[in-house]
């Protein structure tokens, strides 16, 4: 029996392939270079649908769609017809993961009567795809946990971050992991605005029973942007019951929100008090490495290689663009766009970058100011640790040590009052700002080796 439908498809592609390379009629070079990277997504007795890796490869592979509906047709015996997209295209057609109808085969369940469609997974959010670096490091970590033996290791787990940084991709990896491995699990993707209007349609078409019974043999419920539940109250009471009914099933939750749980405005007590038994993870921006990693992994898969971009213009961006992922890959196409559009050139160097973000980059000014982030990065360095983790609650020692330290270097370097440290610091009093401060100072009277450290730290933000 086959693993899973991605690997009968990716064989049955591959064979395509194959015959085609054995006929002589395209080029290995292409076949190589824009077929073998290119996917089939679906295949029914009368289509398949390819999704080329970029725009150039489904321009080629456009180029020869006849030929290749003839190979499908010699292989399988049935008259297709082929359609090549892009992955966005694929994406915009809402294409439930493929694994959709393996699942509807085994379990001969009639999908049209269900109102969740379970494993609606993206297929191009990978784990195989997502760069991990010091920024995400813990929460890749975490996720590939929960996909690897779901509901065993830490459920709910609830990973947070700003916006772009990869939550979304997560968990689709981690569904598309678990599918790969066992094609019969239930697992649902939904999102704080999906599931709220869920529930009030089912209210309003008197299915919310219904709803419930779907609900509750998930067997992976993958929650994004639960932040938007907050202040629906009848979603809570469902989403709650949900919860605790899955929990108790042993089955894995993964929620995704952009702050905190403990920071989600409107969002009942005792849901808060529930997501604190799993754990919780912060994303970060990447850092330098990692965003040039990103950057090098969005620009193998999206420009043909006859397009070279010299290394600082990689370094450049990496250091501009940082904020998120979603900035990053949003240069990289303005980029190509403008060196297309504009002067129609395959090398792309320095000078055309600047150019092409000339008024979007803030050129570092001369003795360029230490801002709180800053200190916040370099002791966060310094201990091993994310920004996310010094701002976040944790009590662990080594954390809240190094968030004290950051504190007192935001009074001593920058001045900053204490209230805004309290902010800058995960929303802290005041008071809890003062008392670190405090700590700081005693601490260094006593422990030479504390002292040195904070005086090394204080040194390397200085030097900035
Ligand atoms: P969020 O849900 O946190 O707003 P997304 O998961 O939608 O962010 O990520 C935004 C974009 O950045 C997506 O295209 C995603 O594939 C990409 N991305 C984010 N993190 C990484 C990473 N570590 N490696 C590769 N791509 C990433
Ligand atoms: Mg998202």
């Amino acid at each position: 029996m086959m693993s899973s439908l991605e690997t009968y498809y990716s064989e049955k592609w591959n064979k395509v392939i194959d015959e085609i390379q054995n006929s002589g009629k395209i080029d290995k070079v292409i076949l190589d270079s824009f077929y073998r990277t290119s996917s089939l997504v679906s295949l029914t007795d009368s289509k398949a649908i390819i999704v080329g890796n970029s725009e150039v490869s489904k321009q080629i592979i456009m180029k020869e769609i006849l030929m290749i509906s003839e190979f499908f047709e010699s292989i399988d015996g049935n008259s297709i017809t082929c359609e090549v997209l892009t992955q966005a295209e694929y994406k915009k057609l809402n294409i439930s993961a493929p694994v959709q109808q393996i699942v509807s085969d085994y379990t001969s369940q009639n999908t049209q009567n269900y109102l969740l469609n379970y494993n609606n997974i993206l297929s191009e959010y990978r784990f195989d795809n997502f760069v991990v670096g010091a920024s995400n490091r813990e929460c890749h970590a975490a996720a590939l946990g929960c996909a690897y033996d779901p509901g065993n290791i830490y459920t709910p787990l609830f990973i947070y971050g700003n916006s772009g940084l990869g939550k979304t991709h997560l968990l689709n990896a981690i569904g598309n992991f678990v599918l790969t491995s066992d094609p019969h699990k239930k697992v649902y993707y939904t999102s704080g605005l999906d599931f709220v209007e869920k529930v009030v349609n089912s209210i309003q078409n008197k299915s919310i029973d219904q709803l419930k019974k779907e609900l509750y043999d998930i067997d992976v419920l993958l929650m994004d942007d639960i932040q938007f539940l907050a202040g629906k109250e009848k979603s809570h009471e469902i989403f709650f019951s949900l919860f605790n009914e899955l929990v108790n099933n042993r089955k894995q939750i993964v929620i995704t929100s952009d702050r905190h749980p403990t920071e989600i405005k409107g969002l009942e007590e005792r849901l808060i008090s529930r997501f604190s038994s799993g754990l919780s993870v912060g994303l970060d921006s990447p850092e330098f490495e990692t965003a040039v990693a990103i950057l090098r992994l969005k620009i193998a898969n999206q420009v043909s290689e006859d397009v070279i971009i010299d290394d600082d213009v990689i370094s450049y961006l990496a250091s501009n663009f940082s904020k998120d992922v979603r900035s990053l890959e949003g240069c990289i196409k303005r980029l190509l766009f403008y060196a297309i559009q504009f002067s129609n050139r395959d090398h792309i160097d320095m000078s055309l970058a600047i150019e092409t973000f000339k008024g979007q980059v803030e050129t570092p000014a001369e003795g360029q100011e230490v801002t709180a982030n800053t200190i916040k990065r370099i002791v966060a360095d310094y201990y091993g640790l994310t920004k996310q983790q010094l701002i976040s609650k944790s009590r662990t020692s080594n954390i809240a040590n190094a968030r004290q330290i950051a504190m007192y270097l935001c009074r001593l370097i920058i001045d900053l009052p204490f209230v805004k440290i309290g902010e800058e610091f995960g929303k802290r009093d005041h008071s809890t700002v003062m008392s670190a401060c405090r700590k700081v100072e005693a601490n260094m009277k006593k422990d030479t080796f504390y002292r040195q450290a904070v005086n090394e730290l204080e040194k390397q933000i200085r030097s900035k």
